[in-house]
């Protein structure tokens, strides 16, 4: 069932929104050769605390951390650690979550450690992975349906010659960091329910360079690209209003 947000709800929400959005851009200022993911975690989970906030990951399904941290074939869900040292070149993916009075935000992006993509190819699956997401935002209005947003992504990806993660997708966010409804990254527009103003919905495409299907790692969480390619994620999180779309998550 789809939970529509009140104006009350969406101001919590709002605020959510903006510690996850403070909490990429404090993570990601520190992103360089040399240090850890669980340093990039610890960076997030004092910012989220000193805002009054809690990290939604931690101890979510038994995650042990407050940040995702993925690496190159790594697709979502790595797991920060000490062991897992930046290194120049790596395509690092960073997945934020945040509860405030109850309420969770949700945003993630990809960038380069150093700053430089290793190749045009890498350059361009990550930014084509950002217009994506720029694109299922747009499709975002009173009066669409849902899979309008999975058919704004799917063009840009498949337009690029890039995969989407099949098994992955967005989802409705308020009270709970996933609920109703889930937002396949593919397939035709103009069906499943009605977008209404309050509703809030984390948009996120996963995009690999190779070829699907995903595989998850040992450790029960790393999501990885069976075949090793690289794969890019950003997210945020979006309010349907009246007049269209208000981003939560947005970044200064
Ligand atoms: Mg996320
Ligand atoms: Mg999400």
């Amino acid at each position: 069932m789809i939970d529509h947000k009140s104006p009350a709800e969406l101001e919590r929400m709002r605020r959510a929104g903006r510690i996850v959005a403070g909490t990429i851009e404090r993570v990601v200022a520190v992103v360089s050769p040399g240090v850890s993911t669980k340093d990039l975690d610890d960076v997030a989970e004092a910012y989220i605390r000193e805002q009054g906030a809690m990290p939604s990951f931690l101890g979510y399904r038994g995650f042990p951390a407050s940040i995702c941290a993925s690496i190159n074939q790594e697709v979502v869900h790595g797991i920060p650690s000490r062991e897992r040292v930046l290194t120049e070149g790596d395509l690092l993916s960073l997945d934020f979550g945040a509860i405030w009075e109850g309420y969770h935000g949700d945003s993630a992006v990809t960038v380069f450690v150093g700053g430089d993509a290793p190749s045009t190819e890498a350059e361009k699956l990550v930014r084509i992975t950002e217009e994506a997401l720029e694109a299922g935002i747009a499709a975002v209005r009173p009066g669409g349906r849902l899979t309008d947003i999975s058919h704004a992504i799917e063009q840009v990806v498949r337009g690029a010659g890039f995969e989407l993660v099949r098994e992955w997708g967005g989802h409705g966010i308020g009270r709970n960091l996933h609920e109703d409804p889930h937002i396949l990254n593919y397939g035709a527009p103009g069906r499943g329910p009605e977008m209404r103003p309050g509703l809030v919905v984390a948009i996120e495409p996963m995009v690999i360079m190779g070829n699907w299907p995903t595989e998850v790692l040992a450790d029960g969480w790393t999501v990885v690209t069976a075949d090793g390619s690289l794969a890019a994620h950003f997210e945020h999180t979006v309010a349907v209003t009246e007049g269209g779309r208000e981003i939560l998550t947005a970044r200064g």
